[in-house]
């Protein structure tokens, strides 16, 4: 008798063969090593960015348009995300996966008398509602096609305060409501929703609350030491490839009855306790 424990155990070399993913943000930092694993894992990709000169780069690095194409798109309008789906779709016959991973982080502000409104809903137009685009968009197409994974982006902030300012703790708390909520409604039709949730990773993003000329050598350095004197971790650091292979996991096969997860990448950050250190 064939019983669900006798399900054949096979990891593909290709995880993402045949399939058709969007990843949004996909040009730069986590967005593109998820789009180059992707693809090395057999993925069609659309990237669905602002920066098309990056894009484009890593498009024709990547073998071009064939492979891997893109798509001019502001996550924060809806007509830019309905747009990138549907040229996906053209471009490659159907879309399994989006990778909602746009977002920023906000202006430093460690006084709540002195933060704006402005600023609050720019970090909450990207972080969230682009998120919800995501997932409205790529649900028109996995619906009728009764399969699908959508992945958002989150971060150790979607559980913990301290961590960025305000407005990013609360947009990275919502991302994981709403990949709850998405879960529980598309369940149903077999899409699964989940996200991912980084600590520390040296990217753009990681740096962006310096002005220009102070991205240099030093500053990164600071950031290093700063990330694994705070990691529980210790002697590994976070990479966006180590953030990359979590979202293929939940993007490939491997993940297909986890649904509505919220996958921390944090060495244990966000599980153990930071101020009394008794084993430092
Ligand atoms: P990054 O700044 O290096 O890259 C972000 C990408 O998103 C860029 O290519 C940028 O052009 C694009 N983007 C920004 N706004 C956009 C918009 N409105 N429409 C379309 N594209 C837009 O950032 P990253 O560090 O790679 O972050 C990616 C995701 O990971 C974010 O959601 C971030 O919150 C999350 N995250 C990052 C870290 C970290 O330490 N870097 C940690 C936890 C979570």
């Amino acid at each position: 008798m064939s019983t669900s424990s006798n399900a054949q155990v096979s990891v593909p070399a290709q995880r993402l063969l045949g399939k058709v993913a969007l990843v949004t943000g996909g040009a730069s930092g986590i967005g593109e090593s998820v789009t180059r694993l992707f693809h090395i894992h057999g993925a069609k990709v659309c990237i669905a960015d602002l920066q098309d000169n990056l894009a484009k780069q890593l498009s024709e690095s990547l073998g071009g348009e064939a492979n891997v194409c893109f798509y001019h798109c502001d996550v924060t309008l809806e007509d830019d995300v309905r747009g990138a789906v549907d040229f996906a779709v053209e471009k490659f016959g159907t879309l399994d996966i989006i990778v909602n991973n746009a977002g920023i982080s906000g202006s430093p502000c460690p006084d709540i008398r002195d933060a704006t409104l402005s600023e609050f809903d720019k970090v909450f137009n990207i972080n969230v509602k682009g998120v919800f685009h995501g997932m409205k968009h790529a649900a028109r197409i996995m619906i009728p096609n009764k399969k699908g994974s959508i992945i958002s982006l989150a971060s150790v902030a979607s559980t913990t305060g301290g961590i960025g300012i305000h407005a990013y703790t609360g947009s990275k708390h919502a991302v994981v409501g709403l990949t709850k909520s998405v879960a529980a409604e598309l369940g149903k039709h077999g899409i699964r929703a989940n996200c991912v949730s980084p600590y520390a990773v040296l990217t753009g993003l990681a740096l962006a609350h310096l002005p220009e000329d102070e991205r240099n050598d030093d500053a990164v350095a600071g950031f290093r030491d700063f990330v694994a004197l705070n990691a529980n971790l210790q002697g590994v650091e976070l990479t966006t490839v180590d953030v990359a292979n979590a979202v293929l996991f939940l993007a490939s096969d491997e993940s297909r009855y986890i649904s509505g997860d919220n996958l921390m990448i944090d060495g244990g950050f966000t599980s153990v306790n930071h101020s009394l250190r008794v084993f430092r």
